[in-house]
């Protein structure tokens, strides 16, 4: 054990700072998490929680869905008993076909072998319109998907930690952030490295600029449910809508590169509202007043891979960030595997390793662990 008061600080009690503080403690190590109350960052929040292993118009199926989706359902299955509390939920997708095109990949994807079990169908145009679908190209199920209840989760992980020690509710200040001998100094507070999880705020992290950040803002309505036949799946069009759980529906999202801020705004809201006239054939039977709209920013990345990793100058400080808009369904597999390369030396994978990225230079003051001069 380190002569240090903690192991690691972690800052950002989002998902993923969340995960990788329970990895950690359950590898022996001792963890400081600090978070500002989601102040400057609240995708964890304002999230659908849904996690697809087949996306995009295309029907891509990542080639980590195979390990860290299941890996992340049964993560999620687990810490409902350690957490004592109810936010996992296994359901298909429901998918209304966009085009013609997207009908032909449907066909190539269900002929594919590595595609199996994940999609079923196709529906022949039509066939849920007596549900007031809206299905003129058809549709087809998305199976082995899942969708977790962010804010309930959240507030799980918060009390969690809480109550455990672990978590500081404050903000923590980078600037006062020291180097020392073997560690850093954060006011008193030593430790072996502090490890960056503060979302798409990090995209402006003195020591992490140089990683290529895309964040981007996307805003989610909940609204009144008028039809109480509606399915239990999750239902997509190139944007998404299901019930939720206080027995409303929950629809999103937007995509905005520009203005990387918490406000929901008037453009968004009516390009949602919008979007109902294509889930459905009269929406006037299904959605009926705006009962919540919130707004967040994605930490995306222009590899759209997340930044995982010691700093390549410097291994007192890290990062496990840029989960874009798969947070939740990506955040437990990676941090599992960066908590045993932390804990226990294993190797993280290349798609995710920031020292396989070019850095800039960081001032930080002295250690025998610098990598090279900084
Ligand atoms: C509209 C929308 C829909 C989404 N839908 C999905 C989905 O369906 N499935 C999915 O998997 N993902 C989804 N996501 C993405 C998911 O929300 C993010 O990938 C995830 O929240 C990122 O987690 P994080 O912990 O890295 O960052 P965040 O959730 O942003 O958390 C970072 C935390 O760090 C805190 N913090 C930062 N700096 C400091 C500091 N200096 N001091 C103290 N605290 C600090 C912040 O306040 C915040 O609490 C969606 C996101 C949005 C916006």
């Amino acid at each position: 054990m380190s002569g240090h008061v903690a192991d690691y600080i972690i800052v950002g009690q989002g998902i993923a700072g969340s995960m990788l503080a329970l990895e950690l403690v359950n590898l022996g190590l001792r963890v400081v998490v600090f978070d500002d109350s989601h102040r400057l960052s609240g995708a964890c929040l304002a999230a659908a929680g849904v996690l697809n292993p087949v996306t995009g118009k295309r029907l891509v199926r990542s080639p980590l869905a195979r390990e860290a989706l299941p890996f992340a359902a049964q993560r999620y299955s687990d810490l409902e008993s350690q957490l004592g509390a109810k936010f996992f939920h296994r359901r298909r997708i429901l998918a209304l076909t966009v085009s013609p095109e997207q009908g032909r990949e449907l066909d190539e994807r269900l002929e594919d072998s590595s595609y199996e079990g994940f999609l079923s169908g196709p529906n022949p145009p039509g066939f849920f319109s007596s549900r007031n679908f809206r299905d003129e190209f058809g549709s087809f199920f998305i199976n082995r998907s899942a969708w977790v209840e962010p804010p309930v989760l959240m507030e799980a992980l918060e009390r969690h930690l809480e109550s455990t020690g672990i978590l500081r509710r404050q903000y923590f200040d980078v600037r006062a952030l020291k180097g020392v001998l073997g560690g850093v100094d954060y006011c008193g507070l030593t430790a072996r490295a502090a490890i960056f999880c503060g979302g798409f705020i990090d995209a402006q992290n003195p020591f992490f600029k140089w990683l290529n950040f895309r964040p981007a803002k996307g805003e989610i309505l909940s609204l009144e449910l008028l039809d109480g036949d509606f399915p239990d799946e999750i239902v997509h069009k190139t944007k998404w809508i299901m019930r939720s759980p206080g027995g409303g529906l929950r629809m999103g999202s937007t995509w905005d590169r520009i203005h990387l801020d918490s406000q929901p705004t008037e453009a968004a809201r009516s390009e949602l509202l919008g979007w109902l006239e294509k889930f459905f054939v009269n929406p006037k039977l299904v959605a009926g007043g705006v009962l919540c709209h919130t707004a967040a920013v994605r930490p995306c990345t222009a590899t759209t891979r997340p930044f995982v990793g010691f700093h390549p100058l410097d291994d007192r400080i890290a990062i496990f960030n840029g989960f874009g808009s798969k947070g939740f369904a990506l955040s437990p597999y990676f941090a599992r595997m960066f908590a045993e390369h932390i804990a226990l030396g294993r190797p993280l994978d290349p798609i995710c390793d920031i020292r396989r990225t070019k850095c800039a230079r960081v001032s930080f003051g002295s250690s025998k662990n610098v990598k090279s001069v900084l």
